[in-house]
């Protein structure tokens, strides 16, 4: 299967965003690994509440591929990437808080926080850490899924369902999961095809439960999906006659984005998920993980929800040990830094 981020250039620099190596460990009251809506939210929190903040982001959202979002209420049908500028926009006023392209590749707590290793080489200190760095799908690998996902080709219904709401669909899905899917598209249209792509093990009861839907199914291999400028036209399969459809959902397996929450010893859900208890923390100290990462429902408002959250909880948390280093007469690392730079800059 082709990798679709070499069609629409994943990774690419985000447009205004800085970021050079450095050789000294900056020190930061909390480092957010991934920009996209949850990290970019807590941001947004965090900012507002003066703390100096580094979001480091690698531009490769989940749903870069869409043309639009969803479900996102006064941004429904947004394009994701306007979504973003806009959320970067918006933290331009909020002077501490740092955007960086940079690519985290290894966490480790020390004195209390986090040290943080950077692709570039360089080193970063944080007292509070949050991962935002979400998941990525896997893909069917079905010749031309690729070069439709996004536009006619989808794995959530919630998301795309209304859009194809009436029309010829396919679900792509093997066993018990593909049928899952099937039945529950059954809401937004009943001319529903169901392709095995050559597994034939769904159940006599599910046979019967689709059936009765008015749920066709296809058992065959699938060769490969006809289209064009994204719009699914047939599908292909290796006996039998093509079939038209105009779009098609899929229910396949997904991964954390990234190893960090691991190597830090965040637990998982069976499903792969961090689980996060109580406004996103983790049960790794000082450690929060927030948006599709963590264990609730995948969607951008939800991510950005979750941000806001950890936000709130990492200031709180923030705000105890500044008050408790003031009665003791200490300073915190980051506070000292900032306040180093401020007198720096007033002169
Ligand atoms: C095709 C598609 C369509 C979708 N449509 C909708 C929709 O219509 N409505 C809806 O609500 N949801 C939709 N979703 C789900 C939505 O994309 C996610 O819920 C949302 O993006 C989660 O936000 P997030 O901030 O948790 O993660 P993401 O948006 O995935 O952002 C994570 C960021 O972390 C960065 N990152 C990861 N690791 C590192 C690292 N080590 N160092 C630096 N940066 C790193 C990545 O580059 C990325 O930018 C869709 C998903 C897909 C795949």
């Amino acid at each position: 299967m082709s990798d679709p981020s070499a069609q629409h250039g994943a990774g690419s620099r985000p447009e205004g965003w800085a970021g050079s190596p450095r050789s000294e460990p900056e020190r930061y009251d909390c480092v957010i690994v991934g920009g996209g809506p949850a990290g970019l939210s807590a941001a947004l929190m965090l900012g507002r509440c003066r703390r100096r903040v580094l979001v480091c982001d690698t531009g490769e959202g989940r749903n870069r591929w869409a043309h639009a979002m969803h479900g996102f209420l006064t941004r429904d049908g947004t394009p994701p990437s306007e979504l973003l500028r806009v959320s970067r926009e918006q933290l331009g006023p909020y002077d501490t808080v740092e955007l960086s392209e940079r690519r985290i590749v290894d966490a480790a707590r020390a004195d209390g926080g986090f040290d943080l290793a950077a692709a570039d080489g360089s080193r970063l200190r944080a007292r509070r850490l949050l991962l935002a760095t979400g998941v990525v799908d896997e893909l069917p690998a079905v010749p031309g899924l690729p070069e439709l996902y996004g536009r006619s080709v989808h794995h959530c219904p919630y998301c795309d369902g209304w859009e194809w709401r009436d029309q010829p669909v396919a679900v792509w899905g093997r066993g018990e999961n593909g049928a899952g899917l099937a039945e529950s598209l059954t809401i937004w249209t009943r001319d529903l095809l169901l392709c095995t792509d050559g597994t034939g093990d769904l159940t006599d009861e599910s046979h019967q439960r689709l059936d009765a839907l008015g749920v066709r199914v296809r058992l065959e291999r699938i060769v490969r999906l006809e289209g064009s400028d994204g719009q699914l036209e047939r599908i292909v399969f290796e006996q039998g006659a093509p079939e038209d459809r105009r779009a098609l959902f899929f229910s396949a397996g997904q991964r954390q984005a990234s190893e960090l929450p691991g190597k830090l010893g965040c637990q998982f859900t069976h499903q792969g998920a961090v689980d996060t208890g109580k406004c996103e923390a983790t049960d790794v100290p000082g450690l929060y993980v927030c948006g599709d990462a963590s264990r609730e429902a995948q969607f951008v408002i939800v991510a950005a929800a979750e941000g806001a959250e950890a936000g709130m909880a990492i200031n709180q948390a923030l705000l105890e040990e500044d008050l408790a280093r003031l009665r003791t007469g200490t300073r915190s690392p980051a506070a000292s830094a900032s306040a180093d730079r401020s007198r720096r800059s007033a002169g």
